[in-house]
């Protein structure tokens, strides 16, 4: 997968380098590149934005050269993936056979803002079989509204908000959207059993609570089931402490459960 990000603060976004990311990276499973917008003005002063039309507080993004920037890393992400594969001819001869009808590369431009749809896992599992992503990081009033409508019509467009506060600039987002996808991509993860009982995964649950040495710390002990060496049991347990979890934290999410499958995965445990 390739994931552009398009910031006015290319550092901030420093922290990919680290982690599991980092070796993501570094690996070969991610090709993730960190742009300045600033390099697509024309004028010496570098200038992204101007004042809003209608008057108010504050500075709003300019179109234009959001849309010089998003063209580039657009291009150059078709560039690197081409919507047709290179068939070689099943004979070994020079014909090369009708091709395929492949699908075309899913391209997927993401706008954090405080007004756009919650960002979740399962937001996070679709986009992380998308070929390229491409993340606009806004700054002062946000991007001039025009710049998401344009691209609506040529591709995939979600405007995406962590959270219902408001931030300084869209590379938080960036960090999380980056992280929460790529941590999805095949490899990234060295044991990819964590992934499977994970909150918010397809249980829909919260995580039960986990525990490692030493068995008693500061006069609390692990419960006495986790050290019991009986899996039948642990497997109970940890399903009943999901679902208390669950049901006291957040009532929203068990209350989207379908009770029929609820009762298949505990008859199954
Ligand atoms: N004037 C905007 C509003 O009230 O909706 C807020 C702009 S905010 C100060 C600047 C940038 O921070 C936004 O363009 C967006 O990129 C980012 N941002 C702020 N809060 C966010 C949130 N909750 N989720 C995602 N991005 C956010």
């Amino acid at each position: 997968m390739r994931i552009d990000v398009l910031t006015i603060f290319p550092a901030y976004l420093d922290a990919l380098d680290l982690s599991l990311v980092g070796k993501a990276r570094r690996d070969g499973l991610l090709d993730l590149r960190v742009h300045d917008l600033r390099d697509w003005t024309t004028d010496r002063h570098r200038t992204v934005d101007d004042t809003p039309f209608g008057g108010g507080a504050g500075m709003v993004m300019r179109p234009d050269v959001w849309g010089k920037a998003l063209d580039d890393v657009l291009a150059a992400g078709t560039a690197a993936t081409p919507a047709v594969p290179p068939a070689p001819a099943p004979d070994g001869s020079d014909a090369a056979p009708p091709a395929p009808a492949a699908a075309s590369p899913r391209r997927v431009l993401l706008v954090p803002t405080p007004s756009g749809e919650r960002f979740t896992q399962a937001m996070a599992e679709d986009l992380a079989g998308a070929d390229q992503l491409v993340l606009a990081c806004g700054r002062y009033e946000g991007i001039d509204a025009r710049v998401a409508e344009h691209y609506r019509g040529a591709l995939e467009v979600h405007e995406i908000s962590l959270g219902d506060y408001v931030l300084n600039g869209g590379e938080v987002a960036a960090l999380v959207v980056v992280e929460a996808v790529a941590r999805l991509l095949p490899g990234v993860i060295g044991n990819p059993a964590s992934l499977v009982e994970e909150s918010h995964g397809a249980a829909g649950l919260l995580e039960y609570p986990v525990y490692t040495k030493p068995p008693v710390w500061s006069g609390l002990a692990v419960p006495e089931v986790l050290t019991s060496g009986d899996h039948g049991k642990v497997a109970r347990w940890r399903r009943d402490q999901a679902l208390a979890r669950t049901a006291e934290r957040r009532p929203d999410m068990v209350a989207r459960l379908d009770p029929e499958a609820l009762d298949r995965a505990d008859r199954a445990v």
